[in-house]
């Protein structure tokens, strides 16, 4: 098990003010805190917006072979979600947002569903290649810069963008204002904690938070109480695919937790999940009286 080293004091925890938390894991000048009360973890110390960001601008890869392995691992996720977006949604087709679009894989795939597309992707690699590919045209600045407007969107998704952002409680905000009522928000998110815990000091060496690009690992739990403050309803946690790894040594693991993790979910009656791999959450944005 990870030592847990005596407690220290941060700024107080983003969802729920506490101010007491656990390091649980280390990596050169970072921390990945864990807050006592609700269980957010958080990195230490934390980037500011702008650094942030400039973290991005070259993070996608862009050698062609690369970006095709990133499509492959992509793949199951994106298919579960264009049936988990179509299955849920009364417009259909309707109008899309998806931030830290990477390379518009998942914006194509609800383009060829015949849904009006509009995404966001800080990496100019990722924009190119919707471009070129796609034909499709994406923004380059945070969704807080860009002023949208109000009730715009049928859905907004974010793939594994949730961790990556300074603020998610702004972020959900500016995703709530931008939904139409009755719009769905859909956000895939890694579930890191369980892991590093269980490997102990064995977790260093696959640096799992991808120190310093996770700035948060949320758990149903806390990415429910992110949801909830962010004025959503209806909020859902599904399995939702899992990710296909290039190489087999890494793809079996994928296959058969992703796999066990859904077949547990399911005899469970859709309450259990599998701590440790990667999740889907929904919610709405209430309608209107
Ligand atoms: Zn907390």
């Amino acid at each position: 098990m990870v030592k847990k080293i005596k407690n220290i004091r941060m700024a107080p925890c983003l969802l729920c003010g506490f101010n007491s938390s656990a390091v649980i894991y280390r990596k050169d000048t970072w921390q990945y805190l864990q807050c006592n009360n609700c269980g957010l973890v958080s990195i230490y110390p934390k980037l500011s917006e702008t650094g942030v960001l400039n973290n991005y601008e070259a993070y996608l890869p862009t050698d062609i072979l690369e970006i095709k392995k990133w499509k492959k691992m992509m793949r199951p996720v994106i298919e579960t979600s264009v049936r988990i977006i179509r299955s849920r949604t009364k417009i259909d087709p309707g109008r899309l947002l998806d931030i830290g679009c990477g390379f518009g894989f998942f914006l194509n795939a609800m383009k060829q569903n015949h849904w009006e597309v509009a995404g966001i992707e800080i990496s100019k690699g990722g924009r190119q290649y919707a471009k070129d590919h796609y034909d499709i045209d994406i923004y380059s600045k945070p969704l807080e810069a860009l002023s949208l407007p109000d009730s715009y969107f049928d859905v907004v998704t974010l793939f594994y963008v949730i961790e990556h952002v300074a603020d998610p409680i702004t972020v959900l905000n500016e995703v709530n204002r931008i939904l139409k009522p009755g719009g769905l928000v859909l956000i895939r998110w890694p579930h890191t904690t369980p892991i590093v815990k269980l490997l102990g000091p064995l977790s260093k060496h696959l640096d799992l938070y991808h120190t310093p690009y996770h700035l948060y690992d949320f758990s149903k739990q806390t990415i429910k109480q992110a949801i909830t403050l962010s004025g959503f309803t209806g909020i859902e946690t599904l399995v939702g695919g899992y990710t296909l790894a290039p190489d087999w040594i890494n793809r079996w693991p994928s296959i058969v937790f992703g796999l066990l993790g859904e077949l547990l979910f399911r005899l469970s009656g859709r309450k259990f999940h599998l701590p440790g791999i990667s999740k889907t959450t929904v919610a709405f944005k209430p309608s209107e009286p």
